[in-house]
């Protein structure tokens, strides 16, 4: 068995060690800020096996001026930052060509068809299941048009397996009577679910796999040094030697690979969440709001609102108009929220096309990378980890790795120096 270190306590990182240690491998977590410090913190709680439809879509040709000028638009991006966005937006739209767009969303179909099978054992043996609500995620658009415009979105989901009802106004009012009657159509998406609190179900998992023998470091990961035989690992005051190494930091990982031969063009996208506590009886699902780009989850502490999308790098201030949208537009659908609470800021892991870095490092086939999960890695990350496994062990992968390579960049290299850097101590 071999001896492993896991950088990061996201959903990702703790499924990999989750995973490793299942198989019998010695695992070393490496996370300064303790279990869902990162973007898995403050997410929509909901397991998407729908949401193979990425950012990077045509539609954004349609929309740019919108995200670029419009104080009412859920996408925004920052123009003081747009000197170092730009090699990345370039990328980003290269992407949402048609035919680039639809390779992405069936590859990222393929790796959402399994996520329920990243979870099963997990949910089972660490005692998990108590966070999952099974109420499927209700998406909602507030008009005729809007409807239209996603049809073909729709569709293309159907096609790759995306089993949803649509439902008309009457049949959302039946299903969700405190929702203002505003919403035209709904899609109620088969096999999702939600989680009662993602921070708590990552302190549940970390507890148990404590309890089993992992060894934690709070320390963070300043450098990585691979070669064939082993792989260094060193932070303040800190350095020791594995076999492998599971790079799983989110969007800090782009600093790591870079060390070991990727320089990889990963980006923030910029999420807000408000919490409205004592209002989670309102709703019984995940509903989200298609056109304003956001969800209302219920959850252990009352209502989760959180969405938007902000381009503008790592920096911690929050942007007082995106907050204020989501509160408006919250309120808009659901009449019947109090006032907000404890707004919070978490960055979406985002590769320019869309899908996530799975595999190996170009310099060391012993440092392998899971990460740039952007919207989905909570329902991801149960897969990653098997994954993560998977390659530690030698196996084929129980999917096709190719298309999430990190090595796919070689030839488009533009972020060179980019906006990521490894966390503070
Ligand atoms: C508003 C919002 C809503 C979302 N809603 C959903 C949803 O409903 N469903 C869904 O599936 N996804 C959702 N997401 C996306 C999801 O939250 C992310 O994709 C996911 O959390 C990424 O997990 P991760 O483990 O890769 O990274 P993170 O959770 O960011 O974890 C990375 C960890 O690595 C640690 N780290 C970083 N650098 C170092 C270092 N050098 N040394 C040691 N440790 C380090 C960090 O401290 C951090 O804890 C949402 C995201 C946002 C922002």
């Amino acid at each position: 068995m071999a001896a492993v270190a896991v950088i990061g306590a996201g959903f990702v990182g703790l499924s990999s060690a989750y995973w490793l240690m299942r198989e019998g491998h010695q695992v070393s977590l490496y996370e300064p800020r303790g279990a869902a410090g990162g973007a898995s913190f403050g997410n929509a709680g909901t397991f998407a096996n729908y949401a193979c439809i990425p950012v990077n879509n045509p539609s954004v040709f349609r929309d740019l001026p919108r995200y670029l000028f419009s104080s009412q638009s859920p996408l925004r991006v920052r123009w003081s930052h747009m000197h170092a966005l730009a090699p990345w937006l370039t990328r980003f739209l290269w992407a949402s060509t048609p035919v680039r767009y639809t390779a992405t969303a069936t590859a990222l179909s393929n790796l959402l068809a399994r996520a329920q099978s990243g979870y099963d054992a997990m949910l089972a043996e660490a005692d998990l299941q108590r966070f999952v609500r099974p109420q499927e995620c209700l998406y909602l658009y507030s008009s005729a048009a809007a409807f239209e415009g996603a049809r073909q979105t729709l569709q293309l989901r159907r096609r790759l397996g995306v089993e949803s009802e649509i439902l008309d106004a009457d049949a959302i009012a039946q299903l969700e009577p405190q929702l203002s009657p505003i919403f035209h159509r709904g899609a109620l998406f088969k096999g999702s679910w939600h989680l009662s609190d993602p921070s708590a179900f990552l302190h549940g998992l970390l507890a148990y796999l404590q309890a089993k023998g992992l060894v934690v470091h709070p320390v963070a990961v300043t450098t990585v040094q691979a070669n064939d035989r082993q792989v260094r690992v060193l932070g303040l005051n800190h350095e020791s030697a594995y076999d492998y190494l599971a790079i799983c930091a989110g969007v800090y990982s782009k600093a790591l690979a870079a060390q070991c031969g990727d320089d990889l063009p990963l980006q923030a996208e910029r999420g807000y969440h408000l919490m409205f506590p004592g209002s989670a009886p309102l709703i019984a699902r995940p509903v989200g709001w298609a056109e304003r780009g956001f969800y209302m989850t219920p959850m252990a502490h009352g209502i989760r609102v959180a969405g938007t999308v902000e381009l503008a790098g790592l920096g911690e201030e929050m942007h007082p108009g995106l907050l204020d949208l989501l509160n408006f537009a919250s309120h808009r659908a659901l009449p019947g929220l109090g006032a907000p609470q404890s707004p919070w800021l978490g960055f979406r892991p985002t590769l320019p096309d869309g899908l996530p870095v799975l595999g190996r490092s170009r310099h060391s086939a012993r440092v392998l990378y899971a990460f740039g999960h952007q919207h989905i890695g909570l329902t991801l990350g149960g897969l990653s980890g098997s994954v993560v496994a998977d390659l530690v062990s030698g196996r084929a992968a129980a999917l096709d790795l190719h298309a999430f390579r990190a090595q796919r960049f070689k030839y488009f290299n533009y972020e060179r120096g980019g906006s990521a850097s490894v966390i503070a101590p």
